[in-house]
């Protein structure tokens, strides 16, 4: 006979717990239940893909082994081993977190105290409450909702879903929470995926409605807003021009002078001059298409040799820049034009 949903629910940890057990990947943050190492994964994992956030993660443990390191790490240097992740208010946020934990004197250990933290919410909440503090907090994302609503065969909306199931999983959760909660998360990663799901290889077939990728049902997708970006790379005897951008997508962090608008050839001299730049060599341009996820630039970088250094700006060698500043990816594709093999 078939099951309803509720004892579906119920037997969710029989069916997961020994599945978890021998199908889990062996990945860093799964070393210890550290608070502070749950923190990081998970914050890490909110906008990256576990294979390049591996890499990051360990560098980042390896420099800031404690939350009391995070917290008084220079931002320079909390952007140089964020870079490459992308989205750096989470690393922003991370850190107000941080100082929010020793100010405290010890991290929360309660859900709604883990939730008051900067940059930390339902899911990021429930995920450190189960695995670092064995309390039966359900962290439902993106992918535990894909999980459910195929096996329940919901076609509701995916916001519904998520407060409903982490209602509904609460009172089935095992003692072993850390890993019912990692069971969830495992089994979309890589058996209940987006799409073509293994469903031969699931726990869950026998009661599974969907046992397909039919569901959840996808949005039709926006199209990104586009605009074009010049971009100028300032080559003066001091270095190549860095600042600091103001406003918008990646607001402080480092980038290349640059303009949100198609700058023509002809129109470079009065806008160099505009710039401080007296006279000027302006080399061959490269362009480049930057994705965000609801942005498009299509950039163009001019190689500007001058001998002009307006104070408005800092300057950087190449290899200064690779050590020490945190440039995003959406300049970095620039750096071989500011290498001096280039300038000549
Ligand atoms: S049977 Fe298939 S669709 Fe259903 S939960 Fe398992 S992997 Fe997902």
């Amino acid at each position: 006979m078939l099951k309803t949903d509720p004892e579906i629910c119920a037997i969710l940890p029989e069916l997961l717990l020994p599945w978890y057990e021998k199908n889990k990947r062996d990945l860093p943050w799964r070393e210890n239940t550290d608070p502070y190492r749950v923190l990081v994964s998970e914050i890490m994992l909110q906008q990256t893909r576990v294979e390049a956030a591996k890499e990051h993660y360990l560098n980042f443990i390896a420099a800031l082994p404690t939350v009391e390191a995070l917290a008084a790490c220079p931002k320079d240097k909390l952007f140089k081993l964020w870079e490459g992740l992308g989205y750096y208010s989470r690393a922003e946020n991370l850190q107000k977190a941080a100082k929010q934990i020793v100010a405290a004197g010890g991290f929360p250990r309660t859900f709604e105290g883990l939730r008051a933290l900067s940059g930390v919410g339902v899911y990021t909440a429930g995920a450190i409450a189960s695995i670092a503090f064995s309390l039966p907090a359900p962290a439902v994302d993106g992918n535990v909702v894909r999980v459910l609503s195929r096996l329940f065969g919901d076609e509701r909306e995916q916001a519904v879903l998520r407060s409903e199931y982490t209602e509904r999983l609460a009172p089935v959760y095992p003692p072993q929470t850390g890993d019912f909660t990692q069971s969830l998360m495992e089994l979309g990663a890589t058996v209940c995926t987006p799409r073509s799901p293994k469903c031969v290889l699931c726990p869950l077939f026998a009661h599974c409605r969907t046992k397909s990728d039919a569901l959840p049902k996808r949005k039709a997708k926006t199209a990104k807003k586009k605009s074009d970006v010049t971009v100028y790379l300032l080559l003066t005897p001091k270095g190549v021009a860095l600042e600091r951008r103001k406003e918008g997508v990646l607001k402080g962090m480092w980038q290349f002078p640059n303009d949100e608008r198609a700058v023509t050839e002809e129109e470079l001299p009065a806008r160099l001059a505009e710039m401080g730049i007296a006279s000027f060599t302006i080399l061959p341009p490269r362009t480049h298409r930057h994705v965000f996820t609801h942005l498009e630039w299509n950039m163009t970088a001019y190689p500007v040799k001058t001998d002009s250094a307006p104070p408005r700006f800092c300057y950087f060698s190449a290899e200064d820049i690779e050590k020490n500043a945190a440039l995003p990816s959406a300049f970095r594709w620039c750096l071989p034009l500011v290498e001096e093999k280039n300038r000549r």
